[in-house]
Protein backbone atom coordinates (compact mmCIF):
# COMPACT_ATOMS: atom_id res chain seq x y z
CA UNK A 1 0.00 0.00 0.00
CA UNK A 2 1.44 3.28 -0.70
CA UNK A 3 1.11 5.89 1.80
CA UNK A 4 0.62 9.28 0.86
CA UNK A 5 0.97 10.71 4.48
CA UNK A 6 0.98 14.65 3.64
CA UNK A 7 -2.48 14.91 2.89
CA UNK A 8 -3.10 13.35 6.91
CA UNK A 9 -4.01 15.90 9.70
CA UNK A 10 -0.85 15.95 11.85
CA UNK A 11 -2.23 14.33 14.70
CA UNK A 12 -2.40 11.23 12.05
CA UNK A 13 1.43 12.19 10.82
CA UNK A 14 2.96 11.62 13.97
CA UNK A 15 2.04 8.05 13.81
CA UNK A 16 1.82 6.98 9.78
CA UNK A 17 4.90 8.10 8.23
CA UNK A 18 6.58 7.43 5.31
CA UNK A 19 6.66 3.65 4.56
CA UNK A 20 9.43 1.77 6.36
CA UNK A 21 12.86 0.53 5.02
CA UNK A 22 12.13 -2.42 2.28
CA UNK A 23 13.28 -5.20 4.61
CA UNK A 24 11.00 -4.68 7.42
CA UNK A 25 8.79 -6.99 6.75
CA UNK A 26 5.91 -5.49 7.31
CA UNK A 27 6.45 -4.89 11.02
CA UNK A 28 4.28 -2.53 12.10
CA UNK A 29 6.52 -0.49 14.60
CA UNK A 30 10.32 0.26 12.52
CA UNK A 31 12.88 -2.41 13.30
CA UNK A 32 15.83 -0.51 14.96
CA UNK A 33 19.05 -0.59 12.50
CA UNK A 34 21.22 -0.98 15.13
CA UNK A 35 24.44 -1.05 13.11
CA UNK A 36 27.46 1.01 12.64
CA UNK A 37 27.73 -0.14 9.00
CA UNK A 38 26.23 -1.22 5.91
CA UNK A 39 27.38 -4.21 3.09
CA UNK A 40 27.37 -3.97 -1.12
CA UNK A 41 26.70 -7.17 -2.95
CA UNK A 42 28.78 -5.51 -5.80
CA UNK A 43 31.38 -2.69 -5.92
CA UNK A 44 29.31 -0.94 -8.77
CA UNK A 45 26.30 -0.94 -5.60
CA UNK A 46 29.16 0.70 -3.40
CA UNK A 47 30.00 3.10 -5.99
CA UNK A 48 26.34 4.60 -6.90
CA UNK A 49 26.09 5.06 -2.76
CA UNK A 50 28.73 6.88 -2.72
CA UNK A 51 28.18 9.03 -5.50
CA UNK A 52 23.95 9.60 -4.37
CA UNK A 53 23.21 7.95 -7.32
CA UNK A 54 21.38 5.39 -4.89
CA UNK A 55 19.92 6.36 -2.01
CA UNK A 56 21.04 3.00 -0.17
CA UNK A 57 23.16 3.24 3.38
CA UNK A 58 26.75 3.06 3.96
CA UNK A 59 27.51 4.24 7.37
CA UNK A 60 25.24 5.32 10.06
CA UNK A 61 27.31 8.52 10.42
CA UNK A 62 25.66 9.42 7.08
CA UNK A 63 22.39 7.77 7.52
CA UNK A 64 20.73 4.81 8.76
CA UNK A 65 17.02 3.73 7.85
CA UNK A 66 15.93 4.13 11.71
CA UNK A 67 17.48 8.47 11.32
CA UNK A 68 16.28 8.26 7.92
CA UNK A 69 12.72 7.73 9.14
CA UNK A 70 12.41 9.74 12.28
CA UNK A 71 14.00 12.73 9.90
CA UNK A 72 11.04 12.36 7.55
CA UNK A 73 8.74 12.27 10.25
CA UNK A 74 9.51 15.24 11.84
CA UNK A 75 10.16 17.35 8.55
CA UNK A 76 6.64 16.15 7.63
CA UNK A 77 5.31 17.33 11.37
CA UNK A 78 7.04 20.58 10.61
CA UNK A 79 5.63 21.60 6.91
CA UNK A 80 9.22 21.19 5.59
CA UNK A 81 11.28 19.12 2.90
CA UNK A 82 13.93 17.44 4.76
CA UNK A 83 15.84 17.43 8.26
CA UNK A 84 19.06 16.15 9.24
CA UNK A 85 18.71 14.20 12.99
CA UNK A 86 21.90 15.24 15.65
CA UNK A 87 23.03 13.62 18.79
CA UNK A 88 21.87 17.04 20.85
CA UNK A 89 19.93 20.00 20.75
CA UNK A 90 23.53 21.68 20.75
CA UNK A 91 24.66 19.42 17.91
CA UNK A 92 22.04 20.56 15.96
CA UNK A 93 22.18 24.33 17.22
CA UNK A 94 25.96 24.57 16.65
CA UNK A 95 26.22 22.54 13.13
CA UNK A 96 23.24 24.92 11.83
CA UNK A 97 25.38 27.82 12.71
CA UNK A 98 28.79 27.26 11.55
CA UNK A 99 27.01 25.56 8.33
CA UNK A 100 25.73 29.26 7.88
CA UNK A 101 28.47 31.71 9.17
CA UNK A 102 31.81 32.01 8.12
CA UNK A 103 34.45 33.84 9.35
CA UNK A 104 33.99 38.18 9.62
CA UNK A 105 30.32 37.25 9.36
CA UNK A 106 27.80 38.36 12.36
CA UNK A 107 24.56 36.50 13.77
CA UNK A 108 21.69 38.70 15.44
CA UNK A 109 20.26 36.90 18.32
CA UNK A 110 17.25 37.59 20.56
CA UNK A 111 19.19 38.08 23.65
CA UNK A 112 17.35 36.00 26.06
CA UNK A 113 18.74 32.08 24.89
CA UNK A 114 19.07 28.49 26.28
CA UNK A 115 22.19 29.22 28.33
CA UNK A 116 23.86 26.91 25.99
CA UNK A 117 23.15 28.66 23.28
CA UNK A 118 23.05 31.89 24.10
CA UNK A 119 27.31 31.09 25.17
CA UNK A 120 27.80 29.17 21.47
CA UNK A 121 27.14 32.70 20.08
CA UNK A 122 29.27 34.57 22.79
CA UNK A 123 31.87 33.10 23.47
CA UNK A 124 32.33 30.31 20.84
CA UNK A 125 31.30 31.87 17.66
CA UNK A 126 33.92 34.85 18.27
CA UNK A 127 37.11 32.46 18.26
CA UNK A 128 36.70 31.51 14.30
CA UNK A 129 36.03 35.61 13.58
CA UNK A 130 31.78 35.60 14.26
CA UNK A 131 30.63 38.37 16.16
CA UNK A 132 27.29 38.65 17.78
CA UNK A 133 25.00 41.04 18.41
CA UNK A 134 22.42 40.57 21.19
CA UNK A 135 19.16 42.53 20.96
CA UNK A 136 15.71 42.35 21.66
CA UNK A 137 13.87 40.90 19.03
CA UNK A 138 10.32 41.25 20.79
CA UNK A 139 10.96 45.54 19.27
CA UNK A 140 10.99 44.44 15.63
CA UNK A 141 10.64 48.12 14.87
CA UNK A 142 14.48 48.77 15.91
CA UNK A 143 16.02 45.46 14.36
CA UNK A 144 16.61 47.51 10.62
CA UNK A 145 19.16 49.78 12.41
CA UNK A 146 21.09 46.58 13.49
CA UNK A 147 21.81 44.85 9.73
CA UNK A 148 25.13 46.07 8.66
CA UNK A 149 26.58 43.37 4.89
CA UNK A 150 27.84 41.21 7.45
CA UNK A 151 25.02 39.70 9.04
CA UNK A 152 23.83 36.65 7.83
CA UNK A 153 21.66 34.92 10.38
CA UNK A 154 18.93 35.94 12.97
CA UNK A 155 18.39 33.64 15.58
CA UNK A 156 15.91 33.38 18.31
CA UNK A 157 13.87 30.87 20.28
CA UNK A 158 10.05 32.02 20.51
CA UNK A 159 8.57 31.18 23.33
CA UNK A 160 12.51 32.12 24.54
CA UNK A 161 14.17 29.84 27.51
CA UNK A 162 13.45 31.08 30.27
CA UNK A 163 11.34 34.10 29.85
CA UNK A 164 8.36 33.30 27.74
CA UNK A 165 9.34 36.28 25.12
CA UNK A 166 7.47 35.82 21.98
CA UNK A 167 8.88 37.11 18.77
CA UNK A 168 6.73 37.58 15.70
CA UNK A 169 8.48 35.33 13.49
CA UNK A 170 6.84 36.60 10.10
CA UNK A 171 8.37 40.05 11.15
CA UNK A 172 11.19 39.55 11.70
CA UNK A 173 11.37 36.83 8.59
CA UNK A 174 10.48 39.63 6.54
CA UNK A 175 13.05 42.22 8.01
CA UNK A 176 15.84 39.62 7.91
CA UNK A 177 15.23 38.19 4.10
CA UNK A 178 15.12 42.13 3.04
CA UNK A 179 18.91 41.64 4.37
CA UNK A 180 19.70 38.57 2.66
CA UNK A 181 19.77 36.83 5.89
CA UNK A 182 18.58 33.41 7.12
CA UNK A 183 16.26 32.96 9.93
CA UNK A 184 16.91 30.09 12.35
CA UNK A 185 14.36 29.59 14.89
CA UNK A 186 14.69 26.90 18.06
CA UNK A 187 10.94 25.87 18.19
CA UNK A 188 11.39 23.54 21.13
CA UNK A 189 9.17 24.72 23.68
CA UNK A 190 5.76 25.35 20.89
CA UNK A 191 6.91 22.13 18.85
CA UNK A 192 5.26 22.00 15.72
CA UNK A 193 1.85 21.22 17.21
CA UNK A 194 1.80 24.46 18.48
CA UNK A 195 3.89 26.27 15.55
CA UNK A 196 5.28 25.72 12.71
CA UNK A 197 7.68 28.33 11.64
CA UNK A 198 8.82 27.56 8.27
CA UNK A 199 5.09 28.93 7.70
CA UNK A 200 5.68 31.47 8.66
CA UNK A 201 9.09 32.66 6.56
CA UNK A 202 11.79 30.71 8.84
CA UNK A 203 14.10 29.30 6.64
CA UNK A 204 15.32 26.65 9.18
CA UNK A 205 14.19 25.45 11.93
CA UNK A 206 16.20 23.34 15.23
CA UNK A 207 14.82 21.31 17.76
CA UNK A 208 16.26 19.98 21.31
CA UNK A 209 14.40 16.37 20.70
CA UNK A 210 15.39 15.77 24.19
CA UNK A 211 12.48 17.48 25.26
CA UNK A 212 8.50 17.10 23.95
CA UNK A 213 9.36 15.43 20.57
CA UNK A 214 10.82 12.55 22.74
CA UNK A 215 8.55 13.22 25.69
CA UNK A 216 9.64 11.04 28.42
CA UNK A 217 12.99 11.86 29.70
CA UNK A 218 15.04 9.75 28.40
CA UNK A 219 17.07 10.68 25.40
CA UNK A 220 19.38 13.44 24.13
CA UNK A 221 18.57 14.50 20.69
CA UNK A 222 18.42 17.01 18.32
CA UNK A 223 16.74 17.76 14.84
CA UNK A 224 17.29 21.04 12.20
CA UNK A 225 14.48 20.81 9.63
CA UNK A 226 14.09 23.02 6.39
CA UNK A 227 12.08 23.72 3.04
CA UNK A 228 15.80 23.94 1.30
CA UNK A 229 17.26 20.77 0.34
CA UNK A 230 19.81 21.33 -0.67
CA UNK A 231 20.78 23.04 2.18
CA UNK A 232 19.60 19.55 4.61
CA UNK A 233 22.13 17.63 2.43
CA UNK A 234 24.99 20.23 2.63
CA UNK A 235 24.00 20.16 6.89
CA UNK A 236 24.40 16.52 6.88
CA UNK A 237 26.95 15.80 5.05
CA UNK A 238 29.52 18.49 5.33
CA UNK A 239 28.52 19.33 8.92
CA UNK A 240 27.10 16.71 10.72
CA UNK A 241 28.69 13.70 9.08
CA UNK A 242 31.93 15.48 9.82
CA UNK A 243 31.59 17.50 12.96
CA UNK A 244 30.53 13.89 13.47
CA UNK A 245 27.16 14.81 15.96
CA UNK A 246 25.16 11.85 14.53
CA UNK A 247 22.28 10.34 16.68
CA UNK A 248 21.95 6.37 17.31
CA UNK A 249 19.78 4.25 16.07
CA UNK A 250 17.97 3.35 18.83
CA UNK A 251 17.09 6.70 20.22
CA UNK A 252 15.57 7.62 17.22
CA UNK A 253 13.23 4.78 17.29
CA UNK A 254 12.32 5.69 20.84
CA UNK A 255 11.51 9.45 19.48
CA UNK A 256 9.68 7.70 16.83
CA UNK A 257 8.29 6.10 19.41
CA UNK A 258 7.53 9.10 21.73
CA UNK A 259 6.04 11.20 18.49
CA UNK A 260 3.13 9.10 17.95
CA UNK A 261 1.84 10.43 21.72
CA UNK A 262 3.00 13.65 20.84
CA UNK A 263 -0.30 15.55 20.23
CA UNK A 264 -2.12 14.14 22.83
CA UNK A 265 0.88 14.77 25.37
CA UNK A 266 0.78 18.46 24.15
CA UNK A 267 -2.99 19.07 24.42
CA UNK A 268 -2.40 17.45 27.74
CA UNK A 269 0.40 19.83 28.97
CA UNK A 270 -1.36 23.05 27.59
CA UNK A 271 -4.63 22.53 29.75
CA UNK A 272 -2.09 21.60 32.77
CA UNK A 273 0.12 24.71 32.82
CA UNK A 274 -3.24 27.32 31.64
CA UNK A 275 -4.69 26.06 34.98
CA UNK A 276 -1.53 26.51 36.79
CA UNK A 277 -0.89 29.48 35.05
CA UNK A 278 -4.64 30.54 36.39
CA UNK A 279 -3.50 29.30 39.93
CA UNK A 280 -0.29 31.17 40.29
CA UNK A 281 -1.38 34.69 38.99
CA UNK A 282 -4.42 34.62 42.13
CA UNK A 283 -1.51 34.20 44.94
CA UNK A 284 -0.71 37.11 47.07
CA UNK A 285 2.97 35.95 47.40
CA UNK A 286 3.24 35.44 43.59
CA UNK A 287 4.65 38.99 42.24
CA UNK A 288 4.51 37.64 38.03
CA UNK A 289 3.81 35.08 36.15
CA UNK A 290 5.23 34.47 32.75
CA UNK A 291 3.01 32.97 30.58
CA UNK A 292 2.00 33.56 26.94
CA UNK A 293 -1.39 32.17 27.32
CA UNK A 294 -2.34 34.80 29.88
CA UNK A 295 -3.93 37.99 28.36
CA UNK A 296 -1.89 40.08 30.40
CA UNK A 297 1.36 38.52 29.35
CA UNK A 298 3.03 41.00 27.06
CA UNK A 299 3.50 38.51 24.02
CA UNK A 300 -0.31 37.23 23.94
CA UNK A 301 -1.50 38.72 21.00
CA UNK A 302 1.43 37.91 18.79
CA UNK A 303 1.45 34.38 20.40
CA UNK A 304 -2.30 33.66 19.21
CA UNK A 305 -1.49 34.41 15.84
CA UNK A 306 1.69 32.37 15.42
CA UNK A 307 0.75 29.35 18.20
CA UNK A 308 -2.30 27.63 18.22
CA UNK A 309 -1.48 26.47 22.50
CA UNK A 310 0.84 28.16 24.27
CA UNK A 311 2.43 25.44 26.07
CA UNK A 312 3.64 23.79 29.06
CA UNK A 313 6.19 26.23 30.10
CA UNK A 314 5.78 28.59 33.03
CA UNK A 315 7.93 31.29 34.80
CA UNK A 316 7.09 32.95 37.75
CA UNK A 317 8.41 34.85 40.44
CA UNK A 318 8.14 34.98 44.24
CA UNK A 319 7.49 37.49 46.17
CA UNK A 320 10.58 38.36 48.74
CA UNK A 321 14.13 37.31 47.94
CA UNK A 322 15.75 34.53 47.03
CA UNK A 323 15.23 32.50 50.20
CA UNK A 324 11.24 32.28 49.55
CA UNK A 325 12.35 31.28 46.22
CA UNK A 326 14.60 28.57 47.43
CA UNK A 327 12.02 27.68 50.93
CA UNK A 328 9.25 27.23 47.58
CA UNK A 329 11.23 24.73 45.75
CA UNK A 330 12.58 23.02 48.57
CA UNK A 331 8.84 22.35 49.84
CA UNK A 332 7.77 20.73 47.29
CA UNK A 333 6.60 17.26 46.57
CA UNK A 334 5.50 16.36 43.56
CA UNK A 335 7.14 18.56 41.46
CA UNK A 336 10.72 17.95 40.79
CA UNK A 337 13.63 19.96 40.43
CA UNK A 338 16.07 19.26 37.32
CA UNK A 339 17.16 20.91 34.54
CA UNK A 340 14.98 19.87 31.62
CA UNK A 341 11.54 19.77 30.62
CA UNK A 342 8.85 18.30 28.15
CA UNK A 343 8.72 15.08 30.58
CA UNK A 344 5.51 13.51 31.72
CA UNK A 345 6.91 14.87 35.29
CA UNK A 346 6.52 18.38 36.33
CA UNK A 347 9.98 19.78 36.26
CA UNK A 348 11.16 23.09 38.62
CA UNK A 349 14.15 24.95 38.12
CA UNK A 350 16.27 28.17 38.82
CA UNK A 351 17.52 29.08 35.69
CA UNK A 352 20.10 32.23 37.37
CA UNK A 353 21.51 29.45 38.97
CA UNK A 354 21.18 26.35 37.08
CA UNK A 355 20.46 26.52 32.82
CA UNK A 356 21.56 30.30 32.78
CA UNK A 357 24.60 30.43 35.69
CA UNK A 358 26.73 31.20 32.53
CA UNK A 359 25.19 34.61 32.27
CA UNK A 360 26.98 37.62 34.56
CA UNK A 361 24.85 39.45 36.92
CA UNK A 362 24.70 42.39 33.98
CA UNK A 363 23.48 40.03 31.00
CA UNK A 364 20.65 38.60 33.69
CA UNK A 365 19.45 42.07 34.63
CA UNK A 366 19.39 43.24 30.63
CA UNK A 367 17.00 40.26 30.11
CA UNK A 368 15.30 40.75 33.22
CA UNK A 369 15.84 37.48 34.46
CA UNK A 370 15.82 37.87 38.71
CA UNK A 371 17.39 35.42 40.72
CA UNK A 372 14.35 34.03 42.14
CA UNK A 373 12.80 33.50 39.19
CA UNK A 374 11.67 30.10 38.62
CA UNK A 375 10.56 28.27 35.51
CA UNK A 376 8.07 25.30 35.84
CA UNK A 377 7.53 22.33 32.45
CA UNK A 378 4.18 21.38 33.63
CA UNK A 379 4.08 17.62 33.20
CA UNK A 380 1.20 15.59 32.59
CA UNK A 381 0.15 14.60 36.38
CA UNK A 382 -3.36 15.34 37.23
CA UNK A 383 -3.69 19.48 37.68
CA UNK A 384 -5.00 19.32 41.01
CA UNK A 385 -2.30 17.45 42.44
CA UNK A 386 0.18 19.74 40.82
CA UNK A 387 -1.74 22.66 41.95
CA UNK A 388 -1.96 21.38 45.41
CA UNK A 389 1.56 21.14 45.44
CA UNK A 390 2.33 24.12 44.56
CA UNK A 391 -0.27 25.66 46.91
CA UNK A 392 0.89 23.64 49.91
CA UNK A 393 5.28 24.82 49.06
CA UNK A 394 3.67 28.73 48.55
CA UNK A 395 2.05 28.50 52.05
CA UNK A 396 5.07 26.78 53.79
CA UNK A 397 6.99 30.03 52.85
CA UNK A 398 5.62 32.03 55.41
CA UNK A 399 4.70 29.00 57.64
CA UNK A 400 8.67 28.84 59.08
CA UNK A 401 8.10 25.00 57.20
N1 LIG B 1 17.10 24.65 23.02
C1 LIG B 1 16.35 24.81 24.12
C2 LIG B 1 15.20 25.78 24.10
C3 LIG B 1 16.64 24.09 25.28
O1 LIG B 1 15.89 24.27 26.37
C4 LIG B 1 17.75 23.18 25.26
C5 LIG B 1 18.10 22.39 26.45
O2 LIG B 1 17.55 22.56 27.53
C6 LIG B 1 18.50 23.07 24.10
C7 LIG B 1 18.15 23.79 22.99
C8 LIG B 1 19.68 22.15 24.03
O3 LIG B 1 19.26 20.85 23.81
P1 LIG B 1 20.07 19.54 24.25
O4 LIG B 1 20.14 19.52 25.73
O5 LIG B 1 19.27 18.43 23.65
O6 LIG B 1 21.44 19.67 23.64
Amino acid sequence: MNTKTDKYKFQTRTIHGEKPHKNSKNALNPPIYQTSTFTFDTIDDARKVMSFESSDYVYTRGNNPTLRLLEQRVSSLEDGKAAVTFSSGMAAISSVLLSLLNSKDKIIAHQTLYGSAHSFIKSFLPKYGISAVFADLTQENTLDNLFDEDVKVVYFETPSNPTLDIIDIEKIAKIAHKHNCKVVIDNTFATPFFQKPLNFGADVVVHSATKFLNGHGDVIAGIAVSNDVDYINYLKFEYMCELGGVLNPFDAWLILRGLKTLALRMREHNKNAGLVAEFLQKQSLVKKVYYPGLKSFKGYEIAKKQMSGFGAIIGFEIDGDKNNAEKFVENLKLAKLAVSLGDSETLVEFPAAMTHFNLTDNELHKIGLSKSFIRIAVGLEDADDIINDFDRALKAINSGQ
